[in-house]
């Protein structure tokens, strides 16, 4: 981690609850299910595809994963009556891994079941190195009882070539992204075009076997990538998507989807925004960094319009 990006880091509890507010809203679609609902409707006008995550990960007791089972039931309800293309995505942590795996075994099948049945697919996301064997383990049980559930590999661990081969020999769709947590060099890639490449190998791996891959980034050196790759393979559009984050590269997603690939956003939302945010902020300055660049970029803005 470069000087500035750890001062930035370091400054983020003392930014005011309201501007990271601010700053955050439009990384996520509210705090109400409602106001995400709008959003993915809007993004379904664009062209787009979604999948929803229900902020908030930690879970302190067993009733705060049942609240969050309870909830990701009700979006999947909401998504259906609203006739929705949407997924939603959910963290292990949030229905109790850190409790008990039993229990979380036991919410995330309940979540799976009840999308399934309403033909809706399960994307789990992946946190930090620490949860990665057990959520791969568990991945590939509910793929192999339900097949509406997804894994994530991140592209910066050493690891994922394993993972990789593991779950595209399953059939287990993978969502492929860089990967957001500070690991130890131990466990991770540090170097951008290392992580870069692996990116690459990863993503060849996957499509060389047939699976079908979320490439989530907005490098447009891997969109190209992915491009060049699924033309080599002729896989055709639609055979694979590209996932990027709400608000992150509009202008990448539109020209995506003018040219007729799939793309999913994700949409965050919920009453956890600011404890998502201030950890996103210090987890990965480089976000801080573009929000930096956000804010100084809208203060020149006003001061020009002046
Ligand atoms: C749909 C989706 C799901 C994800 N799920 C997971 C997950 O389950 N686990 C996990 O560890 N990580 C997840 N990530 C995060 C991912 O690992 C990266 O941290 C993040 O996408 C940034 O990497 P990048 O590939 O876009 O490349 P970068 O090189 O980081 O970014 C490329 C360019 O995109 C822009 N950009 C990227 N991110 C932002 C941002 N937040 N705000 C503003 N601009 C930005 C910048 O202009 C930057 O130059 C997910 C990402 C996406 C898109």
């Amino acid at each position: 981690m470069g000087i500035v990006d750890r001062v930035i880091a370091n400054s983020v509890p003392a930014i005011p609850r309201p501007v990271v507010r601010r700053i955050s809203r439009r990384y996520m679609a509210g705090e109400d299910l409602e106001e995400a609902i709008g959003t993915v409707r809007d993004l379904n006008k664009q062209g787009c595809v979604a999948t929803l995550d229900v902020l908030g990960e930690s879970t302190k007791d067993r009733a705060d994963a049942a609240g969050k089972l309870e909830q990701y039931k009700r979006v999947i309800d909401a998504v259906v009556e609203n006739d929705l293309a949407s997924g939603v995505s959910v963290k292990l942590t949030g229905l109790g891994l850190d409790l008990d795996e039993g229990l979380c075994r036991s919410n995330l099948e309940e979540v799976i079941v009840y999308a399934g049945e309403r033909g809706r697919f399960v994307r789990v996301d992946m946190e930090d190195s620490s949860y990665t064997a057990r959520t791969i383990r568990i991945v590939l049980d509910m793929h192999e009882r339900h097949g509406n559930t997804g894994a994530v590999v991140q592209a910066y661990l050493r690891r994922s070539l394993g993972d990789v081969r593991l779950l595209a020999e399953a059939g287990v769709s993978v969502r492929l992204c860089k990967g957001i947590y500070v690991e130890p060099r131990e466990v991770a890639y540090k170097g951008f075009d290392t992580v870069r490449q692996n990116f690459v190998l990863l993503l060849e791996e996957l499509m060389k076997a047939g699976c079908y891959v979320g490439v989530a980034t907005h490098d447009e050196y891997l969109v190209w990538h992915a491009l060049r790759v699924s033309h080599e393979l002729g896989i055709p559009k639609g055979g694979y998507e590209f996932q990027m984050l709400l608000g992150v590269d509009e202008q990448l997603r539109r020209i995506l989807v003018e040219g007729g690939q799939k793309v999913r956003v994700y949409v965050p939302f919920g009453k956890d925004w600011y404890e998502y945010s201030t950890r996103r902020l210090k987890e990965n300055p480089k976000i801080a960094r573009y929000v930096a660049q956000d804010v100084v970029g809208g203060a020149l803005g006003l001061i020009k319009r002046r």
